[in-house]
């Protein structure tokens, strides 16, 4: 047993444990769980714990559904919003088959290839990203609790006491938060986690989006990441705050004699230059449903050119310039990603991205600074050579499709399975004849 699995043994006696509960998630980012008694996990440790895998959704046909669950010792927590005797732990596990092999369609191992891909070229990928969600009264519709605004602070927040219990769970279960505040939309919230290493920002990210879930059931609310849920107002988006540092810890992006004034080095720039050369392909992974492409057609600060710049909150990426002279907040934000992405694979498209543009030495286009991209059209953007993101679901899964840089970065099991699976959803939503169909058709014609 290694010293971080007696740890948890010895925790399990001490914090009076009586469920150990396995996570781990899908191919699009639902957390899958069952629970395990304490007296199963020395051989939980060493020879994974069996279960079907049929039933979960890009694990495999009823054939070849067995699969063996081996929990990482260094991501035990207790569970704080669960009682404190026979209480509640949890670790993440990694998914493999009988025989010994990573089960391909496991999105916590695609993360850790990559990470270790980039830690083989001397790189430690951060990631902090900045959640957004709503509160509705309950999900069978779409009432608010409140019309605050923007970092509104009045009885109007209603959600106040939602964010508050939030973040002490997240908090009590080692995940550091930096921001919350009420965001622009009416009852739509966010909360800010401070920036880790890519792994543990992605678990940190499925804990952080359980517990919303969580408290928001226990105040009798219902929390959601769609990503555009209300017509009219603000999507719930998932910025990526993004940087490579060296093994020493040294920010690898910061450069403060940068001739174009950003401090951003060389390797920064075709970073962002990977990244705009290829969100469209990526586009699928970081915004994964139809509704996706509903936030990036409305403007409100979500964007849809490939397009950077400092502080322009209508481009793509952007560099954020709260402390330009501070070498550790030096970093480049990644605006596409939407609050219902799968974490473990939308930070291993976008680092395959940033690393495919340090290969191939990708230069970056001009910064966008004084032109705000949502106030013109498509046609005069487009006349002035900007590309738009894929226009939505069906576009995404073409350029994904097509993409050698998507099929080696998430291998060729999860790539066929996207495929495959969202363009069922394509066909049929396509199929769909709309409220707004009808309104605007069926007396006029
Ligand atoms: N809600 C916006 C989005 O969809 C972001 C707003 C903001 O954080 N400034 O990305
Ligand atoms: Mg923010
Ligand atoms: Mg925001
Ligand atoms: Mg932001």
């Amino acid at each position: 047993m290694t010293p971080e699995q007696d740890f948890v043994m010895r925790t399990i006696e001490s914090r009076d444990i009586h469920f150990v509960r396995f996570w781990f998630t899908d191919v699009l980012g639902n957390m899958k769980s069952f629970a395990v008694s304490p007296s199963e996990l020395a051989g939980a440790f060493s020879e994974g714990m069996g279960f079907d895998g049929s039933c979960i959704s890009g694990f495999g046909v009823v054939e070849e559904s067995d699969m063996l669950a081996f929990p990482d010792a260094s991501t035990f927590q207790v569970l704080p919003w669960r009682p404190s005797s026979n209480a509640v732990a949890r670790m993440f596990c990694s998914i493999r088959l009988p025989e010994g092999s990573a089960f391909e369609g496991d999105p916590r191992q695609v993360l850790q290839r990559m990470v270790s891909r980039a830690s083989s070229l001397g790189y430690v990928f951060n990631v902090g990203p900045e959640l957004e969600h709503y509160y509705f009264r309950d999900a069978s519709g779409t009432e608010v609790l409140d019309r605050g605004g923007y970092f509104d602070l009045t009885s109007l927040d209603s959600g106040s006491d939602l964010r508050r219990d939030t973040v002490l769970n997240v908090e009590n279960m080692g995940i550091p938060v930096e921001y919350s505040h009420h965001e622009t939309g009416p009852s739509q919230h966010e909360i800010d986690l401070r920036y880790t290493d890519a792994l543990s920002m992605a678990d940190a990210v499925m804990t952080y989006k359980l517990v919303v879930k969580e408290v928001a059931r226990s105040h009798g609310v219902y929390a959601s990441f769609m990503p555009k849920p209300l017509e009219g107002h603000p999507g719930s988006g998932m910025h990526v705050h993004q940087s490579l540092f060296s093994m020493e810890g040294e920010n690898l992006f910061f450069d403060p004699s940068d001739a174009l004034g950003y401090r951003l080095s060389d390797l920064a720039k075709s970073y962002i230059a990977g990244l705009l050369r290829y969100a469209p392909e990526f586009s699928l992974v970081t915004n994964q449903y139809v509704n996706s492409y509903k936030r990036l057609a409305a403007g409100a600060e979500a964007p849809a050119y490939l397009s950077w710049g400092k502080n322009n909150r209508s481009t793509l990426v952007r560099i954020p310039g709260y402390r330009p002279d501070s070498s550790s907040a030096c970093r480049v934000e990644l605006r596409s990603p939407d609050a219902a992405a799968n974490p473990y694979l939308a930070f291993s498209a976008m680092l395959a991205a940033g690393l495919a543009g340090i290969e191939e030495g990708l230069r970056l286009p001009d910064p966008i600074e004084s032109t705000n991209l949502f106030a013109h059209s498509h046609r005069t953007l487009r006349s002035k050579g900007l590309e738009p993101l894929p226009l939505n679901l069906g576009e995404a899964i073409e350029r994904f499709e097509a993409s050698q840089l998507m099929r080696d970065t998430l291998g060729p099991y999860i790539h066929q399975y996207l495929v495959d699976e969202k363009t069922r959803e394509w066909d049929e939503y396509q199929r769909h004849v709309s409220r707004w169909e009808l309104d605007t058709y069926l007396e006029v014609l």
